[in-house]
């Protein structure tokens, strides 16, 4: 059996880097030891868009310029899916950076900050003498579950999966772009809503282009998924033909389960920590990691409560408000009104983009106002 670990992450995306990255940080002699069952770089179907607040957590664990290379894009443009239309000026800019480029760097991070990286695939985990022992050879103080949307450590600490009526699924891939094209695209879909197509210009001539749609209204089409996935793509972006189309599951935020239990925390998508309102999880991937390695740290005895404090200090309304608005958002013309009131005032267009990318919360003005125009366009329509 190995010595014991301070800390053990499992899964090396950004939430199990960001733990392990933190950790290190606040105490440079812990011993951490990050496992992942594939080696990097690695792909992950993603639509590879890192928001702003996400850049804000590359800082924090002391890494501002690991994606300083890539170009900066600030232009967005959005269609409801009833054909209201906001094309806006981000007031702070996104990033987009290939996974397969982005988690290989935040590995690479890790293990120059003294962080040891194994290829290991977890399959097992029990509690022994106040310990976690993982495989029956793996013992940690701690540890952090980051493996992702069908997470293994989730299930093996008694936690359910996501459920079907808050997972997502989408499809990615890649299709050439002009070079100057930096327009980040949304096109949503009325049909088997909530569904939309993106295209995110990596900067390189090529864009990520991608469509999602919840996993209840894939079923209820009957057919087989990739197909529709792969043809929705196709009729919302015809002139983008994708190459390298690859799926994943999205847990969205209100499905999430607790943040954990006894010495084992979740973190990002393994705590089903994605924005339902527009599928973003690389910031609360980073976030949640950031806190949970933390934790670890700082109350090495008991992590989890004060994990589970500062999570919901940082994040508790913006989830209580995502929850809600998720909810106002089955009916699409409650989208149609949000979109259509923030192309007309640019505060909430800034707004949405603080409750869609980042941890923004919605003042009852705005409320009022958004569903204002939604009763009167449900009144002009009946
Ligand atoms: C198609 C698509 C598009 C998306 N677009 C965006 C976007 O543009 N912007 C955005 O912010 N978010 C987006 N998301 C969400 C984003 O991809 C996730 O929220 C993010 O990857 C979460 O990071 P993570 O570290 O929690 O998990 P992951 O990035 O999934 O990393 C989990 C890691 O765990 C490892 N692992 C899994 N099981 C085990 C095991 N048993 N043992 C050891 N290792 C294991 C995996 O190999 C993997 O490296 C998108 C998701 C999808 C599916």
């Amino acid at each position: 059996m190995d010595d014991i670990w301070d800390l053990v992450v499992v899964g090396g995306g950004p939430a199990g880097s960001a733990a392990a990255l933190r950790a290190r940080q606040l105490r440079p002699d812990a011993r951490v030891l990050l496992l992942d069952k594939a080696d990097f770089p690695r792909d992950k179907a993603c639509g590879d868009g890192i928001a702003a607040h996400g850049h804000d957590e590359l800082a924090l664990l002391g890494l501002p310029d690991l994606i300083a290379d890539h170009r900066p894009t600030r232009r967005l443009s959005i269609v409801s899916p009833g054909g209201a239309r906001v094309d806006a000026t981000v007031a702070r800019p996104n990033h987009v950076v290939p996974r397969a480029v982005f988690d290989a760097r935040l590995v690479e991070a890790a293990r120059e900050r003294g962080v040891e990286v194994r290829r290991h695939r977890v399959r097992a985990l029990a509690v022994r003498h106040g310990h976690v022992v993982l495989d029956g050879t793996v013992t940690a103080r701690a540890v952090v579950g980051a493996d992702g949307a069908n997470s293994v450590v989730r299930r093996l600490i008694g936690m359910p999966a996501s459920p079907g009526r808050h997972t997502a699924i989408a499809v990615r891939g890649y299709a050439d772009v002009p070079l100057d094209d930096d327009v980040q695209r949304i096109v949503m879909q009325g049909e088997g809503w909530p569904a939309y197509a993106w295209s995110f210009p990596v900067g390189d001539g090529s864009a990520n282009v991608g469509f999602g749609m919840l996993l209840p209204r894939l079923r209820a089409t009957g057919l087989p998924g990739r197909r529709v996935l792969h043809d929705r793509l196709a009729e919302l972006l015809p002139h983008l033909p994708a190459r390298d189309l690859r799926a994943h599951h999205l847990p969205l935020s209100p499905g999430r389960p607790g943040a954990g239990v006894g010495r084992v925390m979740l973190a990002g998508d393994a705590a089903g920590l994605i924005n339902p309102l527009t599928g973003e999880g690389i910031y609360y991937a980073l976030l949640s990691g950031r806190l949970a390695g933390e934790a670890a740290t700082q109350a090495p005895d008991d992590p989890l409560p004060r994990y589970r404090g500062e999570l919901g200090r940082a994040l508790g309304r913006h989830l209580r408000t995502t929850d809600a608005l998720a909810l106002a958002a089955r009916s699409p013309r409650f989208i149609d009104a949000a979109i259509g009131v923030a192309a007309r005032r640019r505060e909430v267009f800034d707004l949405l983009v603080e409750v869609g990318l980042g941890a923004g919360t919605v003042p009852p003005s705005l409320l009022f106002a958004v569903a204002r125009r939604w009763l009167g366009e449900a009144v002009r329509g009946a």
